[in-house]
C-alpha cells in the first residue's frame, strides 16, 4: 500500500517493546516466567483487582472463566448478539446454550430489559461485552445478575482502561477478560487475561491454565484435566512495555475521537457514537451507525478506493450460519443487533493518526455517502 492509505487500525510500537523482548531472548527463558508475573502485577494494579492471570487470548480467558465457574451442559448463558463471535463460541464448547440478547443501538452495548427477560431457571451466568471500548451498564447488568444468582464475566476484550462511572472495566464482575491482539488499545501480538477478586476462582484459573499440575520440589502433581493457556515471556515482555504507553494511547485516541465528533456534527447520514452518562469510552474502535438507506458495504468499498481503510462495526451472532443453524434464529429477530450489523461502519483511530488523516477520513466518508446516494 502507498504511504497515503489510512490503515484501519495499527499497534504503538517502539524500541521500548524491542528492548524488552531482547533481555527475555537473551535469558534463554522463553515461557511464562518473571515477565509475565510483572506484566501480571501491572494489569492487576492498573484495573485495581486483587488478582490478573495473563491467558493465550482473551477467548482463552473467557473459555478459563467458564470452566472455574463450573458452567457446563445445559446451562445457559447470556450473550450480547452483536459481538465477535468468541464471546458465545465458548459457551458453546462448554456444551452449555449461548441465549442471544440484543443491544442499545445508541451504545452497541447489551439491552438490560431483553435481558431480564431472557433469564430463565437454566440460566447460570451473563458475559456483558464493553463494546468497542465503552462499558456496558453495570449497576442494571449487576442488579439483575444478584436477583437471579447469575456470575458475571466480563468481556472486556475491547476495554483495557474503559470505566464505568470512573470504576475500572474488569472490576465489576467474578472475572474480567481482557485482549492484547493487534486490534485492541495495546498488544502483545496474540494474548488475553483474566483480572478477578475471588481467592477461589485464582487458585483454579492458575491451576488450569498449566496443564492442571501443582509444583513442588520440583515436579508436579496433576489434580486436574488442565489446558495450556500460558503465555510466554516474549509477549509479556512486549505488554509490559505496551502498559507504559497504555494512558497515552487513550488520551490520544479520545483527542482523535473528539476531532471525528467535530467534524461529523451535522451531517445527518450517521450517527456518532454515544457516550452515555457513564462514559468512560476509550474507542477502541470508533463505530458510527450510517442511515438505514445507505449501502453502508458500497461505501467501505468506495473508501478503499479513495485509499481509506474501513469495516463493518461488528457481527450480528444470530445472523451467522453456525447460530441459524443449531438454535434456529430468524434474521428479524433481534432488530437492533441485526441493524447494528448491516448499517455500522468503523473508522480508522490508531495513536500515530494525525488531524489530517481524519480530514481525509471524513472527507472520503461524506463523498462517498453522497456518491452512493441513498
Ligand atoms: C477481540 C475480541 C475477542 C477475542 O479476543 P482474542 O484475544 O482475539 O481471543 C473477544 N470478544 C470481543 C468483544 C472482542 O472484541
Amino acid at each position: 500500500m502507498d504511504n497515503n492509505f489510512v490503515r484501519l487500525a495499527k499497534p504503538y510500537i517502539d524500541d521500548d517493546e524491542l528492548n524488552e523482548v531482547k533481555s527475555v531472548l537473551d535469558s534463554g527463558y522463553l515461557t511464562q516466567g518473571p515477565k509475565v508475573e510483572k506484566f501480571e502485577h501491572l494489569v492487576a494494579e492498573f484495573i485495581g483487582t486483587k488478582y490478573a492471570y495473563a491467558t493465550t487470548s482473551a477467548t482463552t480467558a473467557l473459555h478459563l472463566s467458564l470452566v472455574v465457574l463450573g458452567i457446563g451442559r445445559d446451562d445457559e448463558v447470556l450473550v450480547p448478539d452483536f459481538t465477535f463471535p468468541a464471546t458465545a463460541n465458548v459457551v458453546v464448547q462448554q456444551q452449555a446454550k449461548p441465549v442471544l440478547v440484543d443491544i442499545d443501538i445508541d451504545t452497541f452495548n447489551i439491552n438490560t430489559e431483553d435481558l431480564e427477560s431472557k433469564v430463565t431457571s437454566k440460566t447460570k451466568a451473563i458475559i456483558p461485552v464493553h463494546a468497542f471500548g465503552l462499558s456496558a451498564d453495570m449497576n442494571s447488568i449487576l442488579v439483575i445478575a444478584k436477583k437471579h444468582g447469575l456470575f458475571v464475566i466480563e468481556d472486556a476484550a475491547c476495554a483495557i482502561g474503559a470505566t464505568y462511572h470512573s470504576k475500572p472495566c474488569g472490576s465489576f464482575g467474578e472475572m474480567g477478560c481482557f485482549s492484547f491482539h493487534p486490534r485492541k488499545a495495546i498488544t502483545t501480538g496474540e494474548g488475553g487475561m483474566i483480572t478477578t477478586n475471588s481467592d477461589v476462582f485464582a487458585e483454579r484459573i492458575r491451576l488450569l491454565r498449566n496443564h492442571g499440575g501443582v509444583q513442588s520440589e520440583g515436579r508436579f502433581t496433576f489434580e486436574a484435566a488442565g489446558y495450556n493457556y500460558r503465555m510466554s515471556d516474549i509477549q509479556a515482555a512486549v505488554g509490559i512495555a505496551q502498559m507504559r504507553k497504555l494512558d497515552a494511547i487513550i488520551k490520544r485516541k479520545r483527542e482523535l475521537a473528539a476531532e471525528y465528533y467535530e467534524r461529523l456534527r451535522g451531517f445527518e447520514e450517521v450517527e456518532v457514537p454515544f457516550e452515555p452518562s457513564w462514559g468512560g469510552h476509550i474507542f477502541q474502535s470508533f463505530v458510527v451507525l450510517t442511515d438505514d438507506q445507505i449501502d453502508r458495504d458500497a461505501v467501505i468499498r468506495n473508501m478503499k478506493e479513495l485509499g481509506i481503510e474501513t469495516t463493518l462495526g461488528t457481527y450480528a451472532l444470530h445472523c451467522q450460519p453456525f447460530f441459524i443453524k443449531t438454535y434456529d434464529y430468524g434474521l428479524d429477530e433481534l432488530p437492533n443487533s441485526y441493524r447494528a450489523f448491516k448499517q455500522s461502519l468503523t473508522l480508522p483511530l490508531y495513536y500515530e493518526m494525525n488531524v489530517r488523516d481524519i480530514d481525509r477520513v471524513v472527507e472520503g466518508l461524506i463523498n462517498s455517502i453522497n456518491k452512493i446516494g441513498k
